[in-house]
């Protein structure tokens, strides 16, 4: 494997040498209008030299949903896509963290017009390496965006339709360039929706608070994993409601969660220092649990992993 990319990708039915997999340049432009994709994670557990894959199901069923909402054409079962991906990780010989991403978009849109129904689409899917930040001391500062996050009249929030990124990327530049690491998005009733491609949990009064399914939030699969692992596991009581501003700042603990975000904990909003201003007692707890089931360290949630045995592929 060469150090800047995987040798091979998976692209419209063909497993493809990664130098050989290109387009041509009249092809930007309409193709990602309407384009969807997923952002998976596989972990590296060396004791085993297995690689797990977490949530792949319903990542592939989410992507059936992107695809769905944005009627673009995606011609692959579940199970077609789990072998392909599996399949791909063993050809890129892949022995560290890493991000699985498929992307679905439509193709050969030179010259016709972006609202065509019933374009041809195409599916494509590479491997790159991702380390896990989990268990560092990683912690952010945010603000609450002056950019309201879209809402479903006007975008479909929950799903990973390209064309919502610009939504958050906006309100992650206007943060950094504010001096924070992040932002909170609110939602167009003025309620707190989400962090620039991540969800959003605090912890007021012993009890884990989350916007709801209609707080303009994506569909998260890691919100929905550490929902079950705070009752299952830490037993600690979890609520899906709509969440003011000020109740982030009054928060004992306000962490960010996603596939690229993991958890990642917020130590100040808007200058409030949140709780003591460290990483929160369940904030870590809530880590800790997460990443035994990430890396396949226990047992009750191996339902929620796929394994791939990856070797190192010896090179001649
Ligand atoms: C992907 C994503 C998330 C997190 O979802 P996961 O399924 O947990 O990865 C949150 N918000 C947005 C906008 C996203 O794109």
């Amino acid at each position: 494997m060469s150090n800047e990319h995987p040798e091979f990708l998976w692209w419209n039915g063909e497993m493809r040498k990664w130098d050989d997999a290109t387009v041509h340049v009249t092809d930007l432009g309409w193709s990602t209008v309407g384009a969807v994709f997923e952002g998976i994670r596989g972990y590296w557990n060396s004791d085993n030299q297995e690689l797990y894959i977490f949530r792949l199901a319903e990542h592939l069923d989410r992507l059936a949903a992107s695809t769905k909402l944005v009627r673009l054409a995606l011609p692959y079962s579940r199970e077609e896509l789990t072998s392909v991906i599996a399949e791909l990780v063993r050809l890129n010989g892949v022995q560290e963290d890493a991000y699985i991403r498929p992307l679905a978009y439509n193709a050969n849109t030179s010259g016709k017009r972006f609202a065509q129904i019933g374009n041809e689409s195409s599916l494509l899917i590479n491997t790159h390496a991702m380390p896990s930040h989990l268990g560092t001391e990683l912690t952010h500062t945010a603000k609450i965006s002056s950019w309201m996050r879209i809402s479903d009249n006007v975008m479909p929030p929950r799903v990973k339709n390209l064309s919502n990124y610009r939504n958050g990327q906006l309100a992650g530049f206007e943060a950094r360039l504010d001096g924070y690491d992040t932002a909170f998005l609110l939602n167009a009733q003025g309620k707190v929706s989400e962090a620039p491609g991540a969800c959003v949990m605090l912890m007021r009064d012993g009890k884990l608070i989350t916007p709801d399914g209609t707080s303009s939030i994506l569909e998260s699969i890691t919100r929905d994993a550490l929902m079950i692992l705070a009752r299952e596991v830490l037993g600690v009581e979890v609520i899906e409601r709509p969440v003011d501003r000020t109740e982030l700042y009054l928060a004992d603990e306000v962490f960010t969660c996603g596939t690229a975000a993991e958890i990642t904990p917020v130590v100040n909003i808007d200058k409030y220092e949140i709780g003591t201003g460290q990483i929160g007692p369940v904030t870590r707890e809530l880590g800790r649990v997460f990443e035994d089931v990430l890396r396949g360290r226990e047992e009750r949630f191996a339902h929620w992993r796929t394994r791939v045995e990856s070797k190192q592929l010896a090179t001649v």
